[in-house]
């Protein structure tokens, strides 16, 4: 599996799945402890994102949390809608997960995708197109394509020069990035909300997202009343929720934060660079890795045989091969991919 952005929960957090399985964080007053944990899990997520005093909640995974970022900030400003009456928009790099499309459509805001450059928001598209109807301005840390990290500092600067809100989509890249010599930080940044998910580089049981915001506010912004349950108000997207999710969080932040993350960062790095090496020395134009994303230009046919022979493998926008260097990517595998595609072309 070469593909994708989920891996093998850590085995602590497999346990503290199935222990919490019955359990639903989205009515804590009924199940408290795990919305004790949930509390636990949230301040693991803020230490790792640089937020001293963290507040935000474990969501689905990084499509809510994309989706309540915009909603909040759309929420707060102006009432959702532009000084001239017209909807809000949101300012994002083409390189954004789709979860924006999903999002701008649901809260019917204008999704204002700039162009980016080497895969990163290219600022000067981005300065133009903010204005006084922009409520967010989206960074993303980790991209989902070629791993890149936008420049976080600089997009939050042009956030506030219209009054605008930033969120930074850490989905991917958040459990990797403390290792890294990246700006991408609350501590670095004024940045209001980050999309950092367990469930991916986490190592924590499906599903496991993770919402967190700088002020309260923003989750005020999303709460409703919740008159037959036992607790007043609730702000996440779903209602019922899973204590899985939560659980396992917990159970994974305390098995690898910071010493098992990092030493997962080490080696995908490498074997990142090492992939990319070999499929360089192969005469396969590749995509230098930022994060650990190796994208490469396999003639079609190549990478076709390479699905039917089993391999799960994807493809960018622009018809790249795309390896994910997730915990479960051994080098052991990357070598026997590489004999494969060595027999077959
Ligand atoms: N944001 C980024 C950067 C992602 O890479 C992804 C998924 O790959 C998401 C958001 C969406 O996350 P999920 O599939 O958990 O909803």
């Amino acid at each position: 599996m070469l593909s994708s952005m989920c891996t093998e929960p850590h085995p602590a957090a497999r346990r503290a799945a199935e222990r919490f399985l019955a359990t639903n964080p989205g009515d804590p007053a009924s199940y408290p402890a795990v919305a004790d944990l949930e509390t636990q899990a949230i301040e693991y997520l803020g230490e790792i994102a640089g937020l001293e005093t963290p507040d935000g909640y474990v969501a689905s995974g990084g499509t809510e949390a994309n989706i309540q970022a915009v909603r909040a900030a759309r929420n707060l400003a102006r009432d959702g809608t532009s000084a001239d009456g017209e909807s809000v928009n949101v300012v994002a790099p083409e390189s954004a997960h789709f979860s924006f499309h999903k999002a701008a459509g649901l809260l019917d805001v204008e999704l204002r995708l700039v162009p980016t450059e080497d895969g990163k928001a290219d600022l000067t598209a981005v300065e133009a197109a903010v204005d006084e109807g922009t409520a967010l301005v989206v960074g993303i840390a980790g991209t989902t394509e070629y791993g890149r990290v936008d420049p976080i500092g600089e997009l939050a600067e042009l956030a506030r020069s219209v009054g605008a809100r930033t969120h930074i989509d850490a989905a991917w890249g958040g459990f990797l990035l403390p290792f890294s010599d990246h700006e991408w930080t609350f501590a670095d940044a004024p940045i209001d909300s980050m999309t950092i998910d367990p469930h991916k580089v986490g190592r924590a049981a499906i599903p496991a997202g993770g919402f967190l915001v700088r002020d309260r506010a923003l989750l005020d912004a999303l709460a409703v009343e919740t008159p037959y349950l036992e607790s007043a108000s609730q702000a996440s997207l779903t209602g019922t929720r899973s204590g899985a999710g939560v659980a396992s969080t917990v159970a994974a932040c305390e098995a690898l934060w910071p010493a098992g993350y990092r030493e997962n960062y080490e080696r995908a790095r490498a074997n990142a660079e090492w992939l990319a090496g070999e499929l360089s020395e192969r005469g396969f134009p590749v995509v230098e890795p930022e994060l650990p994303i190796v994208a490469a230009d396999l003639p079609q046919d190549l990478f076709e045989t390479l699905r039917e022979a089993g391999w799960r493998i994807s493809r960018t926008g622009r018809g790249e091969l795309r390896v994910v260097c997730m915990p479960h990517v051994t080098r052991g595998t990357l070598g026997r991919f590489l004999a494969d595609l060595d027999s077959y072309r």
